[in-house]
């Protein structure tokens, strides 16, 4: 059905001739062509040419409750004809955005009850940016302005969002735009780092650095620390147990506020409504997107702590941000039905009692593989380790010549035998919808190893 319904050489025609994609070398792109990706149904998406692929990635870490769900769709029709758009600028607001502004609060930690929206994760971000600033200033402490981020942290595509972010590739190309007045620290990523020392140690030394950082910019300046609790598009950096604990002591011990970029973490990935949770961590401010609608209608926002929105609403009068998308009534519709389906389906307690150990525990066997040194996984989130030669530790093993080289092997057996999964460097990841289901895990796992076997 799918064959004949599309045209794969007009469609890839149109794309190499107009179409500049993200993060990809157009030109290279153009020459093999982007595979067209037509159809999604559970956790499998289907091209033009009718090959069925395992997302393992949930698109961009975001179908949490999976493809085709009616019930999403018919809630945005529903909302479309009622009311397709209104802006929430200049005293008025819509239904669907203060019922989900009420839901997100019900779902999230006690400090929360207060939500700004946004159109994106990156415009989560922007508005950190711009809320953690504007908090200082009321305060009297316009000077703290310094926010600490991490190398290799994904927090966006604006200029601002990416001046956050530590991605090199990113930093490469904007020298010279990048905002000012932030700095970053390492990461806390134990295979890199860890030599010599247990994750624990590891682990305190990593938030260590951060009462480095804030000792050498002066703790006056530093007005917040950002982190996501598992770093997912710099690879899984699944951090230590000592970790998150000693930043959450750091950022008390000197006022700082602490900023959870939840954009992948949050709406149960981590087998919690929020990684926050998982870490035992309490921010002042919560980033979202994603699996807010599970990837159906865009949308962001910020869950803003009681710390944060009793100064900026008893203080501020006027926040002069905001974005003509804020609050949009559609996507806010979306956003209730997806949440109304991951609370029926108890999606997130299920990642965390049944289908997130099982994962665990299937993972877990592919460390055995020759060419995988480490294999690890935290709620529906996981990693990999590529290596040459495995050694005694994890720290003794011999890497690829090229990272790239092992992601462009290993992702191109990968959507030969149908499972869509992310090479990162010399890590391999994936992060399934919530619904995989035990037999379904059993497939990924299953491929993932043929895959593997197909590389050596
Ligand atoms: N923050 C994190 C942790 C992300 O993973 C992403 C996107 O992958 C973003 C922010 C940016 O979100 P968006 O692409 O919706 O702007």
């Amino acid at each position: 059905d799918v064959q004949k319904k599309y045209d794969t050489r007009a469609i890839q025609e149109l794309d190499a001739a107009h179409y500049i994609h993200s993060f990809t070398d157009t030109k290279a792109l153009a020459s093999v062509g982007a595979r067209v990706i037509v159809k999604g149904q559970g956790i499998y998406i289907w091209d033009s040419e009718g090959k069925r692929l395992l997302d393992g990635m949930s698109g961009l870490w975001c179908m949490n409750v999976g493809y085709g769900r009616k019930s999403i769709a018919d809630a945005v029709y529903v909302q479309m004809q009622e009311l397709p758009y209104y802006n929430s600028f200049f005293q008025t607001t819509n239904a669907p955005a203060a019922q989900l502004a009420a839901k997100l609060v019900e779902i999230s930690p006690p400090q929360f009850n207060h939500v700004f929206f946004t159109g994106s994760g990156s415009e989560g971000n922007d508005t950190n940016i711009r809320m953690v600033r504007r908090y200082w200033d009321l305060l009297g402490f316009k000077e703290r302005n310094v926010i600490i981020s991490r190398h290799n942290a994904y927090h966006g595509s604006t200029i601002a969002g990416a001046s956050l972010g530590g991605m090199s590739g990113m930093h490469d190309q904007q020298i010279g735009i990048a905002i000012p007045n932030i700095v970053h620290i390492g990461q806390p990523y134990y295979v890199e780092g860890g030599k010599g020392k247990t994750p624990e140690e590891f682990g305190l030394e990593a938030a260590g650095w951060l009462e480095q950082k804030i000792l050498e910019v002066g703790a006056e300046k530093v007005a917040a620390f950002i982190g996501e609790p598992v770093q997912g598009a710099g690879g899984v950096i699944i951090p230590p147990s000592t970790y998150w604990p000693e930043i959450q002591r750091i950022c008390d011990r000197y006022g700082i506020l602490l900023i959870a970029d939840e954009v992948i973490c949050g709406f149960g990935r981590l087998g919690h409504w929020f990684g926050s949770e998982y870490f035992g961590i309490k921010p002042d401010l919560m980033t979202f997107a994603k699996g807010v609608t599970s990837g159906y209608i865009p949308l962001g926002g910020v869950m803003v702590g009681d710390r944060v929105a009793d100064v900026l609403i008893e203080k501020g009068g006027d926040f002069n941000h905001g974005f003509t998308y804020s609050g949009h009534p559609v996507a806010c519709a979306a956003a209730l039905e997806n949440i109304r389906i991951i609370q029926e389906e108890q999606l997130v307690e299920k990642v965390r009692n049944e289908t997130g150990p099982y994962l665990k525990k299937k993972f877990a066997t592919l460390a055995d593989h020759p060419l995988v040194s480490v294999a690890e996984t935290c709620g529906f989130a996981a990693g990999l380790n590529l290596v040459q030669k495995k050694g005694a530790t994890v720290h003794d093993c011999v890497p690829f010549d090229s990272k790239l080289e092992v992601g462009m092997i290993c992702r191109g057996h990968m959507f030969g035998n149908g499972m869509i999964m992310r090479a990162v460097g010399d890590r391999m990841i994936i992060a399934p919808p919530l619904v995989t289901t035990i037999a379904e895990i059993d497939e990924m796992i299953e491929l993932i190893r043929h895959c593997l076997d197909a590389t050596l």
